[in-house]
């Protein structure tokens, strides 16, 4: 007898692979444009996505306002990184493209671009047969259902932030989740790649979570990180180890 009903897992970085859909995606977009995708461009590219996001603040997400404004402050965001981008690139054929056409054919192809982590298929498939399973992100919606699509049967249920006004780690985001799906915080484990935001989001509703960190990977620089971990959170590199805690 498994020692939870339900296992909510985060998309980005813990289903799918997001730096290496980013990454893939602008190589295809650029082809498009007959630029030749270098490690210079990626690390351009990256940087200015870095510089960005925090510029945004859209790592701040323990202010009420950032919280809040969180979906607009993202469409703003996504627009304005090629906008920067543009400038950089302005000696290329991207020379009078419009930023807005380009983020909108990067976004396309984004969202149709599915790599995923290690043995995420694998694991989703397997537990789908003992378990509820669900799947958590802070993100708009248009882009992370079709992102998802391909494992969507699989999960019997998808919360997006967007369509539900609060994002992790908020308690009103969990509470959310188990009232749709009526279920009790200790039915469910979370497993999530951002300490910051899918972890403490389920210490503070008193639920399990399990802490994936694939190796080399920093994604908590992408927010204000917490350096006060609790030690009793079990910490796992691949996904199939989960198969260990449930
Ligand atoms: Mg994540």
């Amino acid at each position: 007898m498994s020692k939870y009903k339900c296992l909510i897992f985060d998309i980005d970085n813990t289903i799918l692979n997001y730096d290496a859909c980013a990454a893939s995606s602008l190589k295809a977009l650029l082809e498009k444009y007959d630029i030749q995708y270098t490690n210079e461009i990626e690390n351009l590219f990256r940087d200015i996505c870095y510089k960005l996001w925090k510029a945004f603040d859209l790592n701040m997400l323990n202010d009420e306002s950032i919280r809040k404004n969180y979906h607009q402050l993202f469409d703003l965001y996504n627009y304005k990184r090629f906008e920067v981008f543009c400038e950089h690139m302005k000696y290329s054929s991207l020379n009078d493209t419009n930023p807005k056409i380009l983020s909108d054919e990067y976004i396309d192809i984004f969202n149709t671009t599915r790599i995923y982590e290690n043995c995420a298929v694998e694991i989703l498939k397997k537990t789908s047969k003992t378990h509820i399973l669900a799947a958590a992100t802070n993100g708009l919606s248009d882009s992370q259902r079709k992102r998802i699509q391909p494992v969507e049967q699989y999960l019997s249920h998808l919360f997006i932030s967007e369509e539900m006004n609060c994002v992790k780690p908020m308690k009103e985001f969990y509470d959310y989740m188990l009232h749709k799906m009526n279920l009790n915080n200790t039915d469910c484990l979370f497993i999530g790649d951002l300490y910051t935001t899918d972890i403490v989001g389920a210490l503070n509703a008193n639920m399990d979570a399990c802490w994936y960190r694939a190796n080399g990977r920093n994604s908590e620089n992408w927010l204000e990180a917490s350096t006060n971990y609790d030690e009793n959170i079990p910490v796992i590199d691949s996904l199939d180890k989960i198969l260990d805690y449930i």
